[in-house]
């Protein structure tokens, strides 16, 4: 496929980086390896829209992997944020900030009976994975194929499929050791879980799970998957560690743990409570989280942790999303959803759109994909012409047909407008594209 040279600046950025930075960018998906093409440098964002430094605008449908629920530059979030600067941007001592924003997880969160704040959701699961071996005394992780939560050396492992297949590295410099007591099972199978216990009873210390999968596309839990995940853990006496990294306060006030009520004994947040800032968190059982240091012996600590800026963003957020922001959220998507899926059946193209709540993402397939292996099977060439065909009309896709699309509050009904307009062209684009 050629792209038409369309984003010299960009281009110009991307070479500068490419000199300094491993492959010019500082995360790797942000690159565009998987469609090709000039990844846009952003230089500003209002609502649902992003300004790239070509003056090209877009209707964004990545809100920045998720954490912009209430669009770009939301002017009360804003003005949190500058009236924290103001005061000094690090203290690194206990502040007001944390607290307040450790009592609204709190809040929102039954199961979250106490948080530890952290800097980023790979932090937040590498912290949840030590304190659930510290506190069971066991040192395997179960772990499902498609997960993605963070880049935990334990937890970049991925490979084999089947029952308790022992984890394989997937990136040199994890080593065997790192990786060997991750158990990596395929998504959505209980059975998978219940021959890994009793190939290895007493010996697992929770199993970790994204509270409803994004990282492979949107592929949620088939209905009991999250309450026999739970079960099988109890009565083994494993904890049971729900990632909502993406899916928290993002799909619910309460995350997916307030759709489905399925009562973790540790969580991980990140994302959405950062309000567009390096905030993550972790917590659970108050029984669990007191063998944390200071109050117990697991250690785990952060010199910017509950940064006074990014709490500020944080908590101004969290307090602007309330029912009616979630109402709008999900109105927004299943719109969207359903002008993506008319575009695509119009072309014949064979396709299915997976939700959860206002996560959404289009499989290029026709059969329900519910793990890894059939996230595999779809027709992922066929999303690099679409997305270049929306990319080229003004729409801001994730540049890999394995991710989630995140809408916010601020999408409205102009910015919807822009994307039915693109649409009957990218889904041609799709319907032509071949291997
Ligand atoms: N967990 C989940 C479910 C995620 O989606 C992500 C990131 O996308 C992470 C953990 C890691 O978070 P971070 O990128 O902030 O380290």
């Amino acid at each position: 496929m050629s792209y038409p040279y369309e984003a010299p600046v960009s281009q110009e950025l991307f070479d500068r980086a490419a000199a300094v930075t491993p492959g010019g960018v500082n995360s790797p998906v942000r690159a565009f390896r998987a469609v090709g093409g000039t990844p846009r440098f952003m230089v500003s964002g209002s609502g649902p829209y992003l300004t790239d430094a070509d003056g090209r605008e877009y209707v964004d449908l990545v809100c920045s992997w998720g954490p912009m629920i209430l669009g770009h530059a939301h002017p009360e979030v804003i003005a949190a944020v500058q009236a924290a600067v103001a005061r000094g941007t690090s203290f690194g001592t206990p502040g007001e900030g944390e607290v307040a924003l450790g009592e609204e997880i709190v809040a929102r969160v039954e199961p979250a009976e106490q948080v530890r704040l952290v800097s980023s959701g790979t932090e937040a699961t590498m912290s949840a994975i030590r304190l659930a071996r510290g506190f069971t005394g066991r040192v395997k992780v179960v772990k499902f194929a498609g997960c993605y939560h963070g880049h935990v050396d334990a937890l970049l492992a991925a490979a084999g499929s089947g029952v308790a297949t022992f984890g394989l590295p997937d990136t040199p410099g994890v080593t065997g050791a790192q990786a060997g007591d991750t158990i990596v099972l395929p998504y959505n199978d209980l059975d998978a879980v219940r021959a890994a216990f009793a190939a290895h009873p007493g010996e697992i210390a929770c199993v970790i799970t994204e509270a409803s999968p994004g990282n492979m596309g949107v592929v949620p839990p088939l209905p009991g998957f999250n309450a026999g995940l739970k079960e099988l853990c109890e009565a083994d006496g494993a904890l049971y560690v729900s990632d909502e990294v993406m899916t928290g306060f993002r799909v619910s006030k309460a995350g997916w743990y307030g759709l489905d009520g399925v009562r973790p004994d540790l969580l991980t947040f990140g994302k959405v409570m950062g309000g567009g800032f390096p905030a993550a968190a972790f917590g659970g059982r108050a029984d669990i989280m007191g063998r944390l240091a200071p109050a117990g012996p697991v250690y785990q600590a952060g010199t910017l942790s509950g940064n006074p800026v990014a709490t500020a963003a944080g908590l101004a957020q969290l307090r602007l999303l309330d029912d009616a922001a979630y109402a709008t959220v999900d109105a927004v998507s299943k719109e969207i959803q359903g002008l993506v899926g008319a575009a695509l059946d119009k072309e014949g193209v064979a396709h299915r759109v997976q939700a959860a709540g206002s996560m959404f993402s289009v499989f290029f397939t026709d059969t329900e994909v519910r793990d890894y292996e059939d996230a595999k099977k779809q027709e992922s060439f066929r999303f690099t012409g679409f997305f270049h065909s929306m990319l080229a009309q003004g729409v801001y896709l994730p540049p890999s047909a394995f991710e989630s699309w995140f809408v916010s509050t601020a999408h409205d009904e102009r910015a919807v407008e822009r994307i039915a307009a693109a649409l009957p062209a990218a889904a041609r684009a799709a319907a032509e594209a071949h291997a």
